[in-house]
C-alpha cells in the first residue's frame, strides 16, 4: 500500500525465488506494475491482484496507496478500514493456492488470523530497523516522556544498549497516546498481532546493528531473521515501473561529468510533503552549501514559481540538477560522482545510502523517521541531522536555510566529513558481504527456510 514497502517486499520476493523458493505476491491492482517489471526481469514471482475494496469504506475511488491519505485524518481511518476489508478475499485465495509461509506486511494486522486458521506461519515485515522497533517498544512499556516538563527537555529512552534521548515533538502521536484515535488502535492491533506471528524478517544485516539486533531478540523476546539490505540481495535497482527511465538516464549522464564524491543527492522517499515556503529554504540552502546537487523534487507545494527562488536553475546551471517526479534512487546514490545523500531517513533511503557508502545529512519527517535519525547520526556516525525537532504527517516547514547549509556542507567538506565517509565505507563493504553466499543474512535465510520446513501449528489451544 506504499512504495517503501513494496520495494522491498518485491525484492524480497526476488531474494525467495534466487534460492529456489517459489513466491506469490498479492497486491491490489495499484502496485502491480513493479511486480510486472520485476517479472519482465526474469523474476520467476506470481502475482495475484485483489481488488482494492472502496466499498463499505467510504473511500473515495480514487484512493488507492497509503501517500495519498497520510496528511488527512478523515482519509486515513477509513484507508485502514478498507484495508481489513480485503481479508475475506484474502482468505479465499489463501486457501486456494495453500502456501507453506505467509510474509505479511505489518499494516495487515489481520493476516495473522489468517495464517493460525489455515496452520501456517506468519512472518511480519514492519520495512524498518532493528533500532526503531527497539526504541518504539521500550518508549511504549516505559513511557519516559511522561517524566519532562516540556516538549523540548530531551528524556532518555530507558534500557537500550547507547545513550538515546529524543524530545516529545519527535515523536508520533501513536507513540505518546496509545489510544488516542483511530490510526493509535490500529498500531496497537499491530503490535498484537505481531506477538500472535511467528517472527519477524528484517530488511537490515548483523554487522550494522548488532547490539539492536540481540536487544530484540534477547531482551525483547522476538523471533527475527535479517535479510538485507534487500536491495542488494538481486542486484537489481528500484525499478518501479513509474516511467523513471528518462530521469534515470538523464541523472547518470548528468553525474557521469562530475568528478568523484562531488554531487549531493537530494531525496525525502516516496511520502514527503513541505511547505512552499520549506522548499525555497532548501533551494537556498543547497546554493549557500556550494556544492553540486541532484534534487528530486516530487511535491511541488503548488505553483513552482512560488517556491523556486528567481532564476534559481539558470544561476545554477551546471551545478544542479532538479528531477520531478520519480528517480532510479539506487542507481544515482550507486555512481561514483555521489558524494552524500540527504535523506528523510525512511527506513529503505537509509539502508540505500548506507549500502552506497555515504555520509548523510538526516531530515527525518514522520513516521519512525526520527529513530533512524538517531542510529545513524549518534550510533553508526556516518551522518549529521539538519536539526528538524518536529514530526509532521503534513506539509513540513520550520528548517532554515543555514541549516541545510551547514548540513551538507558537514558531510561534503572538512575532517570530520572524512571520517564520517570512512566508516560509511566501511559499512558499505561489510553489506556487501552480509548478503554473499557465507554472509550473515545469506545465512539467516538459510536458517529461516529450514526452520519453516519443519514448522508445526500451534495447537487449538495455544492459539486461544
Ligand atoms: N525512491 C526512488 N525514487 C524516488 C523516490 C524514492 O527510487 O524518486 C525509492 C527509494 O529508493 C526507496 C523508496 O522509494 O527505496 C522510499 O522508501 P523510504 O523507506 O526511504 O521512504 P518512504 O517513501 O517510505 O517515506
Amino acid at each position: 500500500m506504499a512504495h517503501g514497502h513494496m520495494i522491498p517486499a518485491i525484492d524480497m520476493a526476488k531474494l525467495f525465488t534466487s534460492r529456489g523458493l517459489k513466491a506469490t505476491i498479492i497486491s491490489t491492482p495499484a502496485f502491480s506494475q513493479p511486480v510486472k517489471t520485476a517479472q519482465n526481469s526474469g523474476f520467476p514471482i506470481d502475482l495475484i491482484t485483489l481488488p482494492f475494496p472502496h466499498h463499505d469504506s467510504g473511500l473515495p475511488p480514487h484512493i488507492v496507496s497509503l501517500d495519498q491519505v497520510t496528511s488527512d485524518p478523515t482519509l486515513l481511518p477509513m484507508f485502514f478500514k478498507a484495508l481489513s476489508l480485503l481479508q475475506h478475499p484474502f482468505d479465499d485465495l489463501i486457501k486456494r493456492i495453500n502456501p507453506d509461509c505467509l510474509v505479511s506486511d505489518m499494516f495487515l494486522p489481520w493476516t495473522a488470523d489468517s495464517a493460525l486458521k489455515f496452520g501456517i506461519p506468519r512472518l511480519v515485515f514492519h520495512g524498518t530497523s532493528y533500532f526503531s522497533l527497539c526504541v518504539s517498544e521500550e518508549m511504549r512499556r516505559h513511557k519516559p516522556f511522561n517524566d519532562v516538563a516540556s516538549d523540548s527537555e530531551p528524556f532518555l529512552i530507558p534500557n537500550l544498549p547507547h545513550q538515546v534521548k529524543l524530545v516529545k515533538t519527535q515523536v508520533s502521536d501513536y507513540n505518546l497516546h496509545e489510544n488516542k484515535d483511530d490510526f493509535s488502535r490500529w498500531i496497537q492491533q499491530m503490535r498484537e498481532s505481531d506477538a500472535r506471528s511467528y517472527g519477524v524478517v528484517i530488511n537490515s544485516f548483523h554487522e550494522l546493528e548488532p547490539d539492536y539486533a540481540r536487544h530484540y531478540t534477547d531482551v525483547l523476546g522476538r523471533k527475527a531473521w535479517s535479510l538485507g539490505p534487500l536491495s542488494l540481495c538481486t542486484n537489481g535497482g528500484n525499478g518501479n515501473g513509474n516511467g523513471n527511465e528518462m530521469n534515470g538516464d538523464q541523472c547518470l549522464a548528468w553525474l557521469d561529468s562530475k568528478k568523484a564524491n562531488s554531487v549531493v543527492y537530494v531525496c525525502f522517499g516516496s511520502m514527503a510533503k513541505f511547505t512552499p515556503a520549506q522548499l525555497n529554504e532548501l533551494a537556498n540552502g543547497l546554493e549557500a552549501s556550494g556544492q553540486c546537487f541532484i534534487w528530486i523534487v516530487r511535491s511541488g507545494g503548488g505553483d513552482e514559481e512560488e517556491w523556486l527562488p528567481e532564476r534559481f536553475e539558470e544561476r545554477m546551471e551546471g551545478k544542479c540538477l532538479i528531477v520531478r517526479g520519480w528517480a532510479p534512487q539506487v542507481a544515482i546514490l550507486d555512481h561514483p560522482a555521489i558524494g552524500a545523500f540527504v535523506t528523510h531517513c525512511g527506513w529503505n533511503s537509509t539502508l540505500e545510502g548506507v549500502c552506497a557508502g555515504l555520509p548523510m545529512v538526516t531530515w527525518p519527517l514522520f513516521a519512525e523517521q526520527f529513530f533512524n535519525e538517531k542510529l545513524v547520526t549518534e550510533v553508526l556516525g556516518i551522518g549529521v541531522p539538519v536539526g528538524n525537532k518536529k514530526w509532521q504527517r503534513g506539509a513540513n516547514d520550520g528548517v532554515s536555510r543555514e541549516a541545510v547549509a551547514k548540513g551538507v556542507r558537514g558531510v561534503m567538506v572538512g575532517g570530520a566529513a572524512a571520517e564520517m565517509r570512512r566508516r560509511a565505507v566501511d559499512y558499505k563493504e561489510m553489506a556487501r558481504k552480509a548478503v554473499e553466499e557465507g554472509g550473515s543474512s545469506y545465512h539467516h535465510l538459510t536458517a529461516l527456510i529450514k526452520d519453516i520446513a519443519t514448522y508445526l501449528p500451534p495447537k487449538k489451544m495455544e492459539i486461544m
